[in-house]
């Protein structure tokens, strides 16, 4: 397609001042109303990823420890124990440079019932979503944030990386965190375990659970089961998959049969927030009160920051025009004197 000088200048001009105003105006919706968004990323062909049912786990946290073995991570002991208990026990309390796993609790009056919002208790965990478009992949100025073209996975690469922690504030879920006791400091995130994919073996938090609450798999493959899940009432008997969905490295583990005891959110966490995520979740109390991002549009920020982005520099065209024209017209004005 070709396209006229006078049309190239015009939508530079017209991209510049639509993305002036929506920056200006500080508003998403504004940009969205100027055309500014690109096109969504969706998910690689072979997109792999964990479903996480919350009503399966027991919080055992044997997940915890796994992650830890699997990626040479140490324990992650609270400041406030130190101390007294140097040595004895980890006791992260979140996602950490030290702890890329975790499994949170949510609490509410008496605690009396599992997976109720009201005087009961759920389990929830936190690791790197895999999202289908990451906005730590966006803001890293260097490339060091990394998505697998097949599986999908995000991975980062601390040769390429200069510490500017871009990666830390751009995640809506919290999670890549930066270690200031290194002097060399680095970013640490769950990379989905692909060492171990690489060797055949599945993601050391999978490997180890016992109620199979954390499943490895295709993300398509995970999204049907947690649709199937959706469909479940509590006293229905129904048979649950452990290990990795079938085809998947490490293989099956033997499943188990349980009654479902809870009623699940019909909602798959994952499925649509910030466009999508490879690590899906099921709960049996709100995602809200798992102090998920719940409140968030169906499109991952990029879409946004990288469509402003694009206009803006666009329209630097603009200046960078008229400034050559003066400089010829001054150029030419001064032609023979000195
Ligand atoms: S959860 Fe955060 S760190 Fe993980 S891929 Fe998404 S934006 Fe990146
Ligand atoms: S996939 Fe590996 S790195 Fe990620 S949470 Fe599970 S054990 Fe940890
Ligand atoms: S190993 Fe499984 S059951 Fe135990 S805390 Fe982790 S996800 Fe829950």
């Amino acid at each position: 397609m070709s396209v006229s000088r006078r049309d190239f200048l015009r939508k530079a001009v017209e991209g510049g001042a639509a993305a002036a105003a929506a920056v200006a105006s500080g508003g998403v919706p504004e940009a969205e109303a100027a055309g500014l968004q690109r096109p969504p990323r969706t998910l690689p062909p072979d997109a792999v990823g964990l479903l996480y049912d919350g009503t399966l786990c027991i919080g055992c946290k044997a997940c915890v420890k796994a992650c830890k073995d699997a990626n040479g991570m140490p324990p992650d002991i609270h400041a406030d124990q130190r101390g007294w208990n140097q040595g004895t026990w980890d006791s992260p309390q979140d996602l950490s440079a030290k702890t890329l796993n975790i499994i949170k609790l949510y609490t509410d009056g008496t605690m009396a019932v599992k997976d109720r919002e009201t005087d009961g208790y759920a389990f929830s965990k936190r690791q790197c979503q895999h999202c289908t478009d990451p906005s730590c992949i966006s803001a890293c100025p260097v490339s060091a944030m990394t998505k697998d073209p097949s599986t999908g996975i995000v991975s980062h690469h601390p040769d390429r990386c200069i510490g500017c922690r871009y990666c830390v504030l751009s995640c809506p879920f919290g999670v890549p965190k930066f270690d200031f006791e290194d002097p060399f400091g680095r970013i640490h995130k769950c990379q989905l375990c692909n060492h171990r994919l690489a060797e055949n073996k599945l993601p050391g938090c999978v490997d180890v659970c016992p109620t199979g609450a954390t499943l490895f798999g295709r993300t398509a493959d995970l999204e049907r089961e947690a649709e199937r899940r959706l469909t479940l009432k509590p006293g229905d008997r129904a048979v649950f998959p452990r290990g990795g969905l079938g085809g998947t490295p490490g293989g099956a583990r033997p499943s188990h049969e349980k009654v479902v005891a809870a009623e699940y959110q019909q909602h798959i966490y994952g499925k649509s927030e910030l466009g999508g995520t490879q690590c899906l979740m099921l709960s049996g109390v709100p995602f809200d009160k798992l102090n998920l991002p719940t409140n968030v549009p169906d499109y991952g920020y990029p879409t946004l920051t990288e469509g402003i982005q694009g206009a803006v520099y666009q329209s630097m065209v603009t200046p960078v025009v008229v400034l050559g024209g003066l400089l010829a017209i001054a150029h030419r004005n001064v032609k023979g004197s000195d």
